[in-house]
């Protein structure tokens, strides 16, 4: 970004556009550099004139929902990175029947789910122990237990690359498995969400369920960013992870989880670099030994 560019940005945003952001603390990973400008809207107008301004400006942008399916780069990513806050990052209950809830793209699930065990709102247990935000969950129709996001959601509010906002309902949206197919650079603004109606009890025991469920087989006590690769069609990428002999294999301070041959852990000092090239030599490897090509559930930021 030039000199021109970054004093438009601070013209308009003051000292809220941050320059050389550290981002690796804002990843479930916790590696990788800085964004060149990092900016946490709060409103949708707000939003609606950053975008615009980056959009008729060729600055690249992308937004960071909880950084748990994402490798930021060592190299760091060029452009602006945006979280949302404030208004973008809240929660409501619908009005009529069935229950639903509006929620915001940047509010964080596992809060999405304290929220429906107090209103005894049920459906979504499922979501239980995905650390990701609304917004995340939707662009990678995140799933679990058989269940996934997409099937839940009702309508979206979305922002192109203008900042003009849409209403987009279900059946104009195309949910498939790990992602939703959106126009490059659309921002997902809020979700509205079926629910079922339920009892604080119940949705607590199920939530609870799932959870030990995880605890089980998930290597939740380092840093990860969930399962790598997505399941083949009618295979299983953890199993073919494991029947390569790929469990515990390390590249600097990247593993693949001795407990989840999909989940690569960083063992404390794992950077970008270490873990993207675990990922391909393990690709390399499950397709030279099974001939199958794994494709990546993490994305890389700014990619
Ligand atoms: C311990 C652990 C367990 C996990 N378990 C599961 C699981 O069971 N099932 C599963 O599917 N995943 C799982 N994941 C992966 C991850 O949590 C999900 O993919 C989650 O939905 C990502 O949400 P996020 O907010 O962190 O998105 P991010 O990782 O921040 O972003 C993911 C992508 O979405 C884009 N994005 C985010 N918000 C928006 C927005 N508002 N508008 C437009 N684009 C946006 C980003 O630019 C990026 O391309 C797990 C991860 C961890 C670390």
């Amino acid at each position: 970004m030039d000199h021109a560019r970054k004093k438009a940005l601070q013209d308009l945003f003051g000292d809220r556009i941050r320059f050389h952001h550290s981002l690796a603390a804002y990843t479930t990973l916790r590696v990788g550099g800085r964004a060149e400008a990092f900016f946490e809207a709060h409103t949708a107008g707000e939003l609606a004139r950053l975008i615009g301004f980056l959009s008729s400006s060729g600055i690249p942008y992308f937004v960071l929902g909880a950084g748990s399916n994402l490798v930021v780069p060592d190299e760091g990513v060029r452009g602006v990175v945006i979280l949302l806050r404030g208004l973008l990052a809240g929660v409501e209950k619908g009005p009529g029947e069935p229950p639903s809830i509006l929620v915001g793209a940047g509010f964080p699930l596992p809060d999405l789910l304290t929220f429906c065990r107090r209103e005894g709102l049920g459906g979504l247990e499922f979501l239980a122990g995905i650390p990701g935000t609304m917004g995340g969950a939707a662009i990678m129709n995140a799933g679990a237990f058989g269940k996934e996001t997409g099937s839940a959601v009702v309508e979206m509010e979305v922002m192109d690359r203008r900042g003009q906002v849409f209403r987009r309902r279900r059946d104009e949206l195309r949910f498939r498995y790990r992602g939703l197919d959106l126009p490059t650079g659309w921002v997902v603004l809020r979700v509205r969400m079926v629910c079922e109606a339920s009892d604080p009890a119940t949705v607590g025991g199920r939530i609870a369920v799932y959870l030990k469920r995880r605890k089980l087989s998930q290597p939740l006590d380092h840093p990860s960013g969930g399962s790598v690769f997505k399941n083949p069609p009618g295979r299983h990428a953890g199993r073919l992870l494991e029947e390569a002999g790929l469990k515990g294999k390390r590249v600097g301070g990247a593993m693949i989880s001795t407990k989840h041959a999909n989940w690569i852990v960083n063992t404390g000092n794992a950077t970008a670099r270490d873990i993207l090239e675990l990922m391909r030599l393990a690709r390399r490897t499950v397709e030279e030994k099974t001939g199958v090509l794994l494709e990546p559930e993490i994305r890389i930021l700014g990619q």
